[in-house]
């Protein structure tokens, strides 16, 4: 078997050096983690606040870590003062909370708006319309502490990549649209099964769990 650490290199090596890849670790061990850290790999994502929580205490505090799951407003607080972006702001109402408690330590944060591209209603996000309305209202003015950075998407499970291509685009033509406008830099599609197809779409953000850490139990 290939080490985590080939696995990520390899991944790297094929893939332009601009693209930023976040290991995703949710469930994986800390020694996991160490080893790409040490390897000097940065990027993590987890996507659920206690174990992102405890995974920050015990590790090197420069690493900088993606919050890439369904975040709880009453949760937002606790990752507010070392979280180094929130892919998965999906509701205005959390948007609110987390400029409010970015306000409270005066700390900018960066954030994503997380956005409903696939057909599936367990998943979390902003449909497209609604937006697509938002931006064109330029309702972002408001929120001086948090720092829209781009948009954040999950494809559809499926083995028909016309479907996962065709979902990736939608997403990247509204990226594309308001890049100027608001200071766009990222957009994070594309994970271990889709992420050959998010690089077709524009993405410049991999979340990649399973190809470098191997299968989740
Ligand atoms: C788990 C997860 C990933 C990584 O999934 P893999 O298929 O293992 O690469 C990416 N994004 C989100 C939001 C996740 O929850």
């Amino acid at each position: 078997m290939k080490s985590i650490k080939n696995n990520l290199s390899e991944i790297k090596s094929k893939i332009n050096e601009k693209i930023t890849v976040v290991a995703v670790s949710k469930t994986k061990p800390i020694d996991d983690i160490l080893k790409l850290y040490e390897d000097g790999h940065f990027d993590f994502g987890e996507n659920k606040i206690q174990e992102l929580i405890v995974k920050h205490k015990e590790l090197p505090k420069d690493i900088k870590w993606h919050m890439i799951g369904h975040l709880q407003r009453n949760k937002v607080k606790q990752i507010i003062s070392f979280i180094h972006l929130i892919h998965s702001v999906d509701s205005i109402r959390v948007l609110n909370k987390i400029n409010d408690e970015a306000k409270k330590i005066n700390r900018k944060v960066n954030v994503l708006l997380q956005v409903k591209i696939s057909e599936n209603d367990l998943k979390y996000g902003f449909d497209l319309n609604e937006i697509q309305n938002l931006l064109e209202n330029n309702f972002l003015k408001k929120y001086d502490l948090v720092n829209v950075l781009g948009l954040m998407g999950m494809a559809s499970f499926t083995q028909n990549n016309n479907i996962v291509n065709e979902e990736f685009k939608a997403l990247n033509s509204i990226y594309s649209k308001f890049k100027k406008i608001y200071n766009f830099t990222t957009l994070s599609i594309g994970m271990s099964g889709d992420y050959e197809l998010a690089l077709k779409n524009n993405s410049n953000m991999l979340r990649l769990g399973s190809v470098i850490f191997g299968h989740r139990n």
